[in-house]
């Protein structure tokens, strides 16, 4: 039989390289940063249009190359970085295969110019999957600039498969922040469309935290330092009590480049042991410096995961430096996050005039009533209609939806009729009087219906509930809205307003009202009315941490992702105890749901205990 083996064509070869080194336009930009970092360049900028799909372009005022590295840049293997193969324990650059150029060239239109300092003239060159159209002399700053357009155009099935261009630019956006924070000393500009998202002078490593996360994060900052033989951490992380919701902020940078190590990230949990809210995971930004030969980059293609020769160590060290740095910045131990729920919003009275506090006394409270009024829905009251809420008992939020009329505005204390509760549901046991839920460990609700025995998850049983009226007010734009005294400022950074301003319109659909939504700054006048105004940080950090960890999934509606964050911030949780009056209102509502048996995270709601089942297990 005749021979079968070939060596594959380049160009093909190339694109096979290329579907490990570039899945979506953030992976262009990274490599295309990385090259311009490490060409010595001083300033960087990155310009994208429709999330990379369309553009993206770096251009840095670098070394440049002469003619013909210029073409050889984009041959495969062709790396100006090591020689030899011991050069890999030695590296002190970004790149070092030789891939990048190449790989994106064979899947892309491209088009480079690029001049050595000491040259007149530089050189352009086009290439068009691996394909190179034109090489000229041409005049062109000192520097390299790279322009990348029709990515996948030769690829259909890789084209198809790119996510939406917010989706996208929010990856491109992601690995511009990593980057930024790795390289302070450099400046850094972002242009999205036609519109500069950031603006970043060479400054030190707080101030480039602070331009990338918005001024408010000045405060938060911890110092975080230390320097043994094997090890070198200097850095920040954020102070427990602004803790997120998301894992968006945690930034590992060996030797400057940017890494995910869930074992170290470990070690700085541990470190904040006991001094985060459930549910909520720190932010930090820490650098170590290792010596290169103790760490391997090379085990993923996409080098952000690492390997290290002595991890306990480095996991012990980075251990104690964060807790050295908590525990000297003097950070509350072990604080009542309950009561300083409050605190932690960040709300900004300017322009308010200073007078003296106001003593607001509520004749009908009664600290032993009951139970659920000490619970996690704080009391403070800052507008009329929030009070007349609080007042009129706190569990009105579980009959939100059904009852739409919007008594609040109105002034007039809510009034609750449970209208369901006469319903047939109950029906085999209407002995006047009788208790017809009974609640269980704080945590389920006991009923008896016509074939049984319903057991109810409240929790769930709740976000069920919470979830359709939502979803109900944002797609038929019908929510109802409270109007807020004083407007509430809150702070976030840019990248979370731009999270936030994806789902703007539903929001507003819901009953927000934004009188300001730009730069890290937003203002609110209005809120849903089954919404407390203290728990509105709370719902947009959910709604943030739910869109960044959305990413990775097939994206539904904007509106659904926002009801079930909604629905899981608002939602009674277990350990709640609930009345009698709560508990069939509870039960009422789910059984009015759409759908009763699941949880809009698709989680049973209840369970049901047949009457012949009973009778079995009695046999
Ligand atoms: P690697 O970075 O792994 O060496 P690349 O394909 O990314 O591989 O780049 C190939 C070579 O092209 C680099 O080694 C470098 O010599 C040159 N190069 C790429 N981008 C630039 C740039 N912006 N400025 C100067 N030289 C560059
Ligand atoms: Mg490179």
């Amino acid at each position: 039989m005749a021979d079968i083996i070939q060596l594959l064509p380049d160009h093909v070869a190339n694109q096979i390289a290329a579907g490990e080194v570039v899945q979506r336009p953030a992976s262009v930009v990274k490599e295309l940063m990385e090259n311009a970092i490490d060409a010595n360049a001083t300033s960087i900028k990155l310009l994208v249009k429709d999330g990379g799909k369309a553009l993206i372009q770096v251009i840095d005022n670098g070394k440049g190359m002469s003619g013909t590295d210029a073409r050889l840049s984009f041959e495969r293997h062709a790396t100006s970085k090591i020689t030899k193969a011991e050069d890999l324990f030695q590296l002190t650059t970004k790149g070092f295969r030789g891939e990048a150029l190449a790989s994106i060239a064979a899947i892309a239109h491209v088009g480079m110019k690029t001049k050595q300092d000491h040259e007149e003239l530089g050189t352009a060159i086009t290439i068009e999957g691996s394909k190179v159209i034109s090489q000229d002399t041409v005049v062109t700053p000192t520097g390299t600039s790279i322009a990348v357009k029709h990515l996948f155009f030769n690829i259909p099935a890789r084209r198809n498969f790119l996510k939406s261009r917010t989706v996208e630019m929010r990856h491109v956006n992601d690995e511009f922040q990593r980057v930024a924070l790795a390289h302070p000393e450099i400046s850094f500009v972002l242009h999205h469309n036609d519109s500069e998202l950031f603006n970043l002078p060479a400054s030190n490593y707080r101030q480039r935290i602070v331009n990338l996360l918005g001024a408010k994060t000045n405060e938060k900052l911890v110092p975080v330092e230390e320097s043994t033989e094997v090890l070198a951490i200097s850095g920040f992380a954020v102070k427990p009590e602004f803790a997120k919701k998301s894992r968006g902020e945690q930034f590992f940078f060996i030797n400057q480049r940017y890494i995910r190590s869930p074992y170290l990230n470990h070690a700085v949990n541990a470190a904040f042991e006991g001094l985060l809210k459930e549910g909520t995971h720190p932010s930090f930004f820490l650098n170590l410096t290792v010596d290169p030969q103790t760490v391997d980059i090379n085990i993923h293609p996409t080098k952000t995961e690492v390997k290290f020769e002595d991890e306990q160590t480095l996991y012990a060290i980075l251990r104690a430096a964060v807790k050295h740095s908590l525990g000297q910045f003097s950070i509350t131990p072990a604080l009542d996050f309950e009561m300083s729920q409050s605190f932690d919003t960040p709300y900004n009275y300017k322009d308010k005039v200073v007078g003296s506090p106001k003593v607001e006394v509520d004749p009908s409270f009664n600290p032993f009533k009951d139970d659920y009024q000490s619970g996690s829905r704080t009391n403070i009251t800052t507008s009329k209609a929030q009070s007349l809420k609080t007042q009129s008992t706190s569990w009105e939020s579980l009959y939100i939806g059904l009852n739409d009329t919007n008594s609040l505005e109105q002034g007039t204390a809510l009034e609750i009729e449970s209208k369901a509760s006469n319903e047939t549901l109950f029906e085999d046991q209407s002995i006047e009087g009788h208790t017809k839920t009974y609640q269980f460990r704080k945590k389920y609700i006991i009923t008896s219906v016509s074939e049984g025995l319903l057991v109810i998850d409240q929790n769930r049983a709740h976000q069920r509930i919470m979830y359709e009226t939502f979803l109900k007010h944002i797609t038929v734009q019908n929510g109802v809205s409270q109007q807020l005294l004083f407007p509430l400022q809150l702070n976030y950074s840019n990248t979370e307003i731009s999270l936030l301003a994806e789902v703007q319109p539903d929001l507003e659909a819901s009953g927000f009202v934004f009188t300001k939504f730009e730069g890290d700054n937003l203002e609110i006048t209005g809120i849903p009315a089954a919404v407390l105004e203290s728990e509105v940080s709370m719902i947009l950090d959910q709604i943030i941490a739910d869109l960044n960890n959305e990413i990775p999934e097939h994206s539904f509606s904007q509106a659904d992702m926002l009801a079930k964050s909604m629905a899981k911030v608002l939602s009674i949780k277990s350990g709640k105890v609930l009345n009698s009056q709560e508990q069939e209102h509870l039960v009422n509502s789910l059984f009015a749901c759409k759908e009763t048996m699941l949880s809009p995270f698709n989680k049973p709601t209840f369970i049901t205990l047949t009457h012949d089942e009973l009778e079995r297990k009695f046999m």
